[in-house]
């Protein structure tokens, strides 16, 4: 069942990472960009219309190998430790 070929995000040319996604969302595996520093993670924070400044989202690069890797973007939690 690891047979996933290594996929990098086209941002920043990370390799990405294997993450269950919760059932509701209808994803099952995605394959996630977790680098903090990626282009457009970085860029992401900024670029949310109508987002809550206490609620700091941003977009993680995603692919779902259930849909032929068919690119998303994964809104995340920052975290209250965000910059
Ligand atoms: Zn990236």
């Amino acid at each position: 069942m690891s047979e996933l070929p290594t996929r990098v995000c086209p941002h920043c040319g990370s390799q990405l990472g294997e993450w269950a996604a919760p059932p509701e969302s209808g994803w099952g595996m995605l394959l996630v960009c977790n680098n903090n520093d990626c282009k457009l993670f970085a860029c992401s924070g900024t670029s949310i219309e109508n987002k809550d400044p206490e609620n700091p989202f941003g977009c993680r690069y995603a692919e779902n190998p259930d849909n032929g890797y068919k690119p998303v973007h994964l809104l995340a939690w920052l975290g209250p430790h965000a910059s």
